[in-house]
């Protein structure tokens, strides 16, 4: 049996606990099955720095010899943000128009959350800067990890081969932690039954049925995504048709559908590129960087999924708070790696910064299965679309510098 089918089971279990056990029962669920689901977020919560700093510090590596790749690099990179910007609004604009979390009613005190005042965004900005990054790191301050990150993985670029130790030791660090994340996983569906069962005996089926208004906002939130922006980039800037494009990737999307790891799928969404006619050179270094810090799928559901929450405690977001989601959730998908489930590990992250209760993630983890099923398939196939895009400008640029005669 796989994952994703035990993981609907401890749902389907916690559901028919929580609704057996009932309002009367909600003091039983809390002290005996909660703390399943609290050891679970915590195991989670644990993985979430090294995780961030070491697949970013590699993700940035990726880049190679920073004179020679350098154009490409700054193309892709400026791609795969725009697009990851274009992927949270879209979420957010989904959000709004759906409503997934409102009319909900939670048992938990939100006085005490609303009270935080978001910061003003000066201070927002200023606070991505760390003075100490150890201390970023014992206060799990994500934003600050992701800058830190960002300066060690250019250091070790440019300092090369004196840096390769250091390099193959946070790579060392990042395949750990992707294995971490793969050993909670396996632990998921009690955790997700320690979850959701206090949750359904205090609140009922009124908070389960607008689940599904959440599993419809992230799936329409990606496939709008892919529709608009790679039909236009693909059909105005590499100038293929959409549908073409989507039938030769469909191998890598239905890989990536099933597997839920953009890192899996790479090899075939590389065979699939290089198909469509993306030079080696190109794709061999697009794509992987895109497996390690492009992902438009899990932006979207970002967007939707921080929205679904704030509405579920009733709190409305200031226009920082809406720029932070755009500005942590571009960062955070640089720093999510490739694997099952990182998307939900980065939501956490969001709603730390944004200052919403963590809490509110336990009904996102017991659908999350789900949701990463598209928000995958769509991370594989924005890389997909940004290697044709670059490879095209790359082959017009060497046509521009080719000698006439
Ligand atoms: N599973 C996703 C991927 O591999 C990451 C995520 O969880 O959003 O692309």
């Amino acid at each position: 049996m796989n994952l994703s089918t035990k993981i609907l089971i401890g749902l389907a279990l916690g559901i028919i606990a929580g609704l057996e056990l009932g309002a009367e029962g909600a003091g039983f669920a809390k002290t005996w099955i909660g703390p399943l689901g609290t050891i679970f977020m915590n195991m989670i919560k644990m993985v979430i720095v090294p995780l961030v700093f070491s697949s970013l510090v590699i993700g940035v590596t990726s880049l190679g010899d920073i004179k020679k790749v350098g154009r490409i690099g700054v193309k892709t990179v400026a791609y795969y943000l725009v697009t990851t910007a274009f992927a949270i609004v879209i979420g957010l604009a989904i959000g709004t128009i759906m409503q997934p979390g409102v009319g909900l009613h939670m048992a938990v005190d939100t006085a005490k959350v609303a009270a935080k005042a978001a910061p003003p965004i000066s201070k927002v900005i200023i606070d991505i800067f760390p003075t100490n990054p150890l201390e970023a790191m014992v206060k799990a301050n994500m934003l600050q990890i992701i800058v830190f990150s960002l300066f060690v993985g250019t250091g070790i670029t440019v300092v090369g081969e004196k840096a390769n130790a250091l390099k193959h030791t946070i790579d060392g660090l990042a395949e750990v932690s992707y294995k971490i994340v793969g050993m909670i996983m396996a632990v998921a569906p009690i955790g997700v039954f320690g979850l959701i069962t206090p949750v359904v005996a205090s609140n009922g089926p009124a908070v389960l049925l607008p689940l599904l208004k959440v599993v419809i906002a992230v799936y329409l939130a990606c496939l709008l995504h892919a529709v608009l922006v790679y039909g236009s980039m693909i059909k105005f800037l590499a100038g293929m048709g959409f549908i073409q494009f989507i039938k030769g990737i469909a191998p890598a999307s239905l890989m990536a559908f099933s597997s839920c790891s953009s890192g899996g799928t790479l090899p075939l969404t590389m065979s699939c590129a290089q198909k469509m006619g993306a030079s080696k050179e190109v794709s061999s270094f697009v794509l992987p960087l895109g497996a390690t810090i492009n992902m438009d799928g899990t932006a979207a559901y970002q967007g939707v999924c921080a929205l679904f929450i704030a509405q579920l405690y009733g709190i409305d977001l200031t226009a920082s708070q809406y720029m932070t989601i755009i500005v942590t959730g571009t960062l955070a998908s640089i720093g999510t790696a490739g694997v099952p489930g990182a998307g939900f590990i980065m939501l956490t992250m969001i709603l730390t910064s944004l200052g919403l209760p963590l809490e509110g993630s336990a009904l996102i983890a017991g659908i999350d299965r789900i949701l990463d099923m598209p928000r995958t398939s769509v991370n594989i196939t924005g890389d997909a679309a940004v290697t044709l895009l670059v490879d095209k400008s790359e082959k017009k640029h060497a046509e521009a510098e080719a000698p006439l005669y």
